[in-house]
């Protein structure tokens, strides 16, 4: 046992690390969440189908080359958690580690994971200086442990610092996000494979005004994988 790990074996017997769903201290192989938790998170499959929910969230000029989610967000959901911690509690790590563990199960499940760059949805500036991180760019740091590729935060930006979208309805969320984004284009990546990483498909606005701007721009292939679908019927 190295030091580090006798260290961190001992503060566990006195702090014990606690699994984030469910409250159970984690043994030293476990993180955030245990075992259990982990086997039942509320997985959505949408890679075993040839359609799924997200891919339907993005049509026309909108449309996704591929899009999944990894688990649902629903109402009263204890895996709720995993979203909160990550976008507001500040657990920039677990949003790393999630999406570690997504693109993961990917990997295992066949799908192809051959994204050249990947493009975290961008936060305004404002925000990320009151969060401090980009949830996205962690998740899709994450996710680029397991695919390769590369991370590029210089193709797509947030031009405008729209409202909380949190409490518009559908269309009035859509005419307040779909001018808030604009992009470089660089000729020689129009083709390549890109992936648009996000914590939540909710109405699905935000992430089809991504996709619209780098259409429009001049980019051919653009996929979407996000944590979490909310399923809200
Ligand atoms: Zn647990």
């Amino acid at each position: 046992m190295k030091i580090k790990e006798i260290i961190s074996a001992i503060s566990d017997i006195f702090y014990p690390r606690l699994c984030i769903r469910c409250g159970k201290a984690l043994n030293s192989g476990e993180r955030y969440l245990c075992t259990s938790c982990i086997a039942n998170i509320p997985r959505t499959n949408f890679h075993k189908n040839s359609h799924n929910l997200t891919e339907d969230t993005f049509s026309g000029n909108a449309h996704a080359d591929r899009a999944f989610s990894w688990f649902y967000f629903t109402r009263n959901s204890s895996y709720n958690n995993l979203i909160y911690d990550l976008k507001y509690k500040g657990n920039a790590d677990l949003a790393r580690y999630l999406g570690k563990l997504y693109a993961a199960e990917l990997f295992s499940d066949g799908i192809t994971m051959d994204f050249d760059i990947i493009i975290p949805v961008p936060l305004h500036k404002k925000r990320l200086k009151s969060r401090g991180y980009n949830q996205s760019q962690m998740i899709a740091e994450g996710i680029k442990d397991i695919t390769g590729g590369e991370i590029f935060t210089d193709i797509l930006f947030r031009s405008e610092n729209t409202e909380s979208q949190t409490r518009k309805q559908r269309f009035e969320r859509w005419e307040n996000i779909k001018d808030a984004f604009s992009a470089n284009f660089f000729k020689e990546y129009a083709n390549k494979k890109i992936v648009l990483i996000d914590d939540v498909t909710t109405t699905g606005a935000t992430i089809a005004a991504c996709i619209k701007t780098l259409r429009a721009c001049g980019y051919n292939n653009i996929s979407v994988l996000t944590l979490a679908y909310a399923d809200n019927r």
